[in-house]
């Protein structure tokens, strides 16, 4: 068989690149169907981009790589082709954009552009032997649809990262990376729960606050959520991409206010009541009586100090927690790191060193926030290699 374009990966990236790039252009994947990760993202209804996204949502080693790239295609373009497939969407908190009735719409879209562009899809189908020739690549491709040489001027890596094995995630893209001497950066789990050995949160396992975590200097108000295995929630996947392996993290379980002046005002007028009762208006029962058994804290209002009252509520805003781990790729909703964008032109995303040769989405070491930002780095990149290609 012989292509213009060999796209390897079916998910939101190469989806995207294949319906833009022309020409001939052959899309293979592992999986049984394209765009899995698409179709269960954002609890089924898929936050496909975000109102505020900017490259300062993004870690990479190199922080300015992704500009090009998300200022070429942006949030506002995404948008106008959702809407142009009438594909009907809500902006749900911080500017994160979800469809209103199912994530499959976006699958949808992407498969009748693709189809509009004469796109040829081999699912269950593998990859292998990948190598230079005279004029690009070739590779074995094994698969109900055929199975044999094919040979493409253009060859677009769009496999992602290790994320959700159990959903066909390989380290693929890093195996071509290095088999082309095309460097890759250190891998590791990101937008992933924190896990404690000793499984000391188990007790208030399902209780919710909000929150400020702080990782690697960075920090998140949003919800904390408190699990069997440790601490998840938004706040906490955010800040688990900036975290490493035996740091320690900071809790404020009152980001928003001085709970100091406020517990001063009730024991004046409240002071014959349970200082725990009175924590409970800012914090979850359950939580208050976990941290009242590991902080000891009781008697009333009126029997705490100032010095008192001001060193729990620093323990409150200040609570430092070493993580043991994090629930690792098997939950993890990006890998972190990738393809050194050092070897990537961050305008068209072909590898210099290798001509033809592309690297897309999150195969790349570009990791964006948690709330839509992923997705439009997926098309971003995509639109950037198609673009390129189509000259
Ligand atoms: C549970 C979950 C929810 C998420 N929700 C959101 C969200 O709401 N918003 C957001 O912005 N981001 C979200 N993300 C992140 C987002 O899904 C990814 O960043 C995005 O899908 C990356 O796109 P991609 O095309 O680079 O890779 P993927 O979408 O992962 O696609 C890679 C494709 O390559 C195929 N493949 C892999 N290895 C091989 C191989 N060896 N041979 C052949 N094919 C292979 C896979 O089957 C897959 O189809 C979520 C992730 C998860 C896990």
């Amino acid at each position: 068989m012989k292509v213009d374009t060999a796209i390897i990966g079916a998910g939101a990236a190469g989806m995207m690149s294949a319906a833009h790039a022309g020409g001939r252009v052959l899309l293979v994947d592992h999986a049984k169907a394209p765009g899995e990760k698409i179709r269960i993202s954002g609890g089924g209804r898929c936050n496909f981009t975000n109102l505020h996204c900017d490259p300062s949502a993004f870690l990479s080693r190199n922080q300015h790589f992704a500009k090009s790239a998300l200022a070429r295609y942006t949030q506002w373009d995404f948008i106008a082709l959702v809407e142009a497939h009438g594909i009907p969407w809500h902006e749900k908190t911080l500017g994160q954009l979800f469809c209103d009735t199912s994530a499959k719409d976006i699958v949808a879209m992407l498969r009748r552009m693709m189809q509009a562009a004469g796109v040829d899809l081999h699912l269950q189908s593998t990859a292998s032997q990948f190598a230079n020739t005279t004029d690009g690549f070739s590779f074995d491709l094994q698969g109900p649809d055929y199975t044999g040489k094919v040979s493409a001027t253009r060859l677009v890596i769009a496999t992602g990262g290790k994320s959700i094995p159990k959903m066909g995630a390989t380290g693929l893209a890093y195996d071509i990376a290095r088999r082309f001497d095309v460097p890759v950066t250190e891998t590791r789990a990101g937008l992933v729960p924190f896990t404690f050995a000793d499984g000391r949160f188990a007790e208030i396992s399902g209780v919710a606050t909000p929150a400020r975590i702080t990782a690697g200097g960075t920090s998140f108000d949003e919800a904390l959520l408190f699990t069997h295995r440790g601490l998840s929630g938004p706040a906490v996947l955010q800040a688990s991409s900036y975290w490493k392996e035996g740091e320690e993290i900071t809790v404020n379980l009152c980001p928003e206010m001085d709970i100091f002046e406020d517990l001063r005002t009730r024991r004046q007028a409240r002071g014959r009541k349970n200082l725990t009762t009175e924590l409970a208006q800012h914090l979850p029962a359950r939580l208050v009586d976990h941290l009242a058994k590991q902080m000891d804290l009781t008697g009333n209002l009126a029997d705490w100090s100032d010095t008192g009252l001001q060193s729990l509520v620093t323990h409150l805003q200040n609570w430092h927690l070493t993580p043991g781990g994090t629930e690792g790729y098997r939950t993890a909703e990006v890998t972190l790191g990738g393809v050194d964008t050092d070897a990537l032109s961050s305008r068209s995303m072909m590898t210099p060193a290798v001509p033809g040769l592309y690297f897309i989405g999150e195969a790349v070491d570009v990791t964006g926030w948690l709330g839509g930002y992923n997705f439009q780095w997926a098309w971003s990149s995509a639109m950037a290699a198609a673009r390129d290609i189509a000259g």
